[in-house]
């Protein structure tokens, strides 16, 4: 389980806190030295780690905490509220086109779950009364569009494609005009990725961002490949500008680097979050529970 780690050494390091009547600086900077290295081991960004650890800090050896009574459980509850703030606090809804359709561009790299996560995201729509419309863009792989016909069936979502000899802008147009007619009210483009960004991808991402322009651009990144996803998060808002993520695989053992940096390195809201493979386990991400869940 992810955190799984991290959640048992902090929980050990502040659990030494907790039954102190009285607390030194000393006490507090011992503690804090041994979040920052279990944060660090949980590959977080050596930046948002030094940040934390110094806001932390700041609190906990404030007035307020020395002289309450419960100094270890206070130094907690300030653990908990940094993490949740580093997580970016609430959680972030989609955004729906007040004019339908809505569209939702999804993109990532290869094998991130974008496929599989336009599925889940249809599901979640539907269930929400919405009348989702699945798009094909990725031309390039064999197997690509054929993926996102089982997903949509399985998902019971119809599924818009034009083969492999149109390219994806005109696919996306087009689907836009078939939802119109046809009264889908969200569109799902299912964009191309590849195993590393390059620049033909992020061209081809542009334009059909410039010709759609999409509600909400989800970036999809596999929790389990740590710092990477957050270099990947960083240059996909940088080159075309994102609003949000989806982290999946948080169902597997990552460490949980990912989940805690994203939204400080980027400044962009980790939206939903993959919990296995099939098709209904997708849920929002609420921060607040995320960080009660690493300090149990
Ligand atoms: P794409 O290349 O980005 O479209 O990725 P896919 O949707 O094909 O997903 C790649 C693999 O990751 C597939 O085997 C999916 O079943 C799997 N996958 C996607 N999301 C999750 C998730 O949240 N948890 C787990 N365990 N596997 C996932």
């Amino acid at each position: 389980m992810i955190f799984e780690s991290l959640a048992e050494k902090l929980q050990k390091s502040l659990n030494k806190l907790k039954g102190k009547g009285k607390l030194s600086e000393k006490d507090v900077k011992q503690v804090m030295r041994e979040v920052k290295l279990a944060l660090l081991e949980a590959d977080v960004n050596f930046k948002v780690v030094k940040k934390f650890v110094n806001s932390v800090k700041e609190r906990a050896v404030g007035h307020e905490v020395m002289e309450s009574l419960t100094p270890g459980q206070q130094v907690i509850k300030i653990v908990n509220d940094e993490l949740t703030k580093l997580m970016g606090e609430e959680q972030k809804k989609i955004e729906f086109a007040p004019q339908p359709p809505t569209i939702i561009m999804m993109c990532g790299l290869q094998g991130a779950g974008k496929t599989t996560t336009s599925g889940k995201l249809g599901i979640l729509l539907k269930k929400k009364g919405k009348s989702p419309l699945l798009v094909a863009c990725d031309i390039y792989r064999p197997a690509a569009i054929k993926q996102l016909e089982v997903v949509g069936e399985k998902a019971d979502i119809p599924v818009f494609s034009m083969g492999d000899k149109q390219n994806p802008v005109n696919i996306a147009k087009a689907s836009i005009e078939h939802a119109k007619k046809n009264g889908y009210d969200v569109v799902i483009l299912d964009t191309a990725g590849r195993l590393h960004i390059d620049e033909e991808l992020m061209d081809e991402l542009e334009n059909i961002k410039s010709e759609v322009n999409p509600k909400e651009i989800l970036l999809v990144v596999d929790a389990m490949t740590g710092q990477d996803a957050v270099t990947v998060a960083e240059s996909f808002n940088d080159k075309l500008g994102i609003d949000g993520v989806v982290l999946t695989k948080l169902d597997g053992d990552a460490r949980g680097g990912a989940a805690l940096s994203i939204r400080a390195v980027t400044d962009k809201p980790i939206k939903f979050v993959g919990m296995g493979e099939k098709l209904d386990q997708l849920e929002p991400f609420y921060p607040d529970r995320m960080a009660s869940r690493i300090l149990g």
